[in-house]
């Protein structure tokens, strides 16, 4: 038996980059996948059919989890579907290259929700359903970014990198007598078409040569998601899984 055999598992921002990679990683360990997107349902699409085509089951579902009426719809049609939540992958976000003297209050507004507030949103919804069931588990992807500051300086996603470490440590206090864990990965530099659009390809290159074992592949953090999510990950909460190659040693 597979190891997350009939476990349902929401991943929000699944349609590109490491939440494709962590919505495949869980559905090849037997997980039921809710590949959540926001504006790429074609994606989302290509996801799912990947999934199946590998023998997997998975659904797409739309919502924008920086808005709480939209989570909320999310979370209604979950339980409405399935009648219960296993797995909820804190994923969706997104970054600016901009440093904080070219920032306005809109872009800092922007990324804290999409990054932080829909985490909060998400965590909000879950942990009811998991308070019911006596069990669960939530994750947050969080960033290096989050343990050492932007590189680049990026304040506001590094904002919500460190803040996501915050509410991930107390909903693990929050969670526990509940039998559900909460815990974070701390990804370093990850291929993804979000890498590209902030750093450039030679930019992409130049970081590459800076990390011991060079650029994370989104199968990476998809492998460390699964584990934190499997039964043998138990007695882990609260805790920050670095899969940086090397980035950041602490
Ligand atoms: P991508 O830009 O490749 O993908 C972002 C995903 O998030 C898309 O599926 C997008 O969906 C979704 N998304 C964005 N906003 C929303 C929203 N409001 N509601 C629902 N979904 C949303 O980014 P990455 O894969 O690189 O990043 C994913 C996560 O990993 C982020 O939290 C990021 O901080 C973290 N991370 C990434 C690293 C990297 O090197 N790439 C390193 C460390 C952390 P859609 O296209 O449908 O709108």
């Amino acid at each position: 038996m597979k190891s997350l055999e009939n476990k349902i598992a929401l991943v929000t921002g699944a349609s590109r980059g490491l939440g494709t990679g962590i919505a495949i990683e869980l559905a090849a360990q037997g997980a039921e996948v809710i590949v959540n997107y926001n504006g790429s349902e074609n994606r989302a699409s290509e996801v799912v059919k990947e999934i199946q085509d590998a023998g997997g089951k998975a659904v797409k579902m739309q919502a924008d989890v920086s808005d709480q009426a939209s989570t909320d719809r999310l979370f209604k049609e979950i339980m409405r579907l399935y009648g219960r939540l296993d797995i909820l992958i804190n994923n969706a976000g997104t970054s600016q290259a901009k440093d904080i003297f070219d920032i306005n209050n809109d872009d800092w507004n922007r990324i804290i929700n999409t990054n932080l507030t829909s985490g909060y949103y998400c965590s909000k919804k879950a942990m009811e359903i998991f308070r019911n069931q006596n069990s669960g588990r939530i994750i947050f992807i969080s960033s290096v970014v989050g343990l050492q500051g932007a590189l680049y300086g990026h304040v506001h996603y590094a904002a919500t990198k460190s803040g996501q470490l915050g509410v991930m440590r107390t909903l693990a206090r929050t969670a526990a007598p509940y039998n559900v864990t909460v815990n974070a990965i701390a990804p370093g530099i990850i291929e993804t078409e979000l890498l590209l659009e902030i750093h450039g390809e030679e930019g992409v290159k130049k970081i590459a040569d800076t990390i011991p074992l060079g650029l994370g592949k989104v199968k990476d953090v998809g492998n460390a998601v699964a584990f934190l999510c499997s039964d043998e990950s138990g007695y882990l909460t609260g805790i920050t899984l670095d899969v940086n190659g090397g980035m950041y040693m602490h």
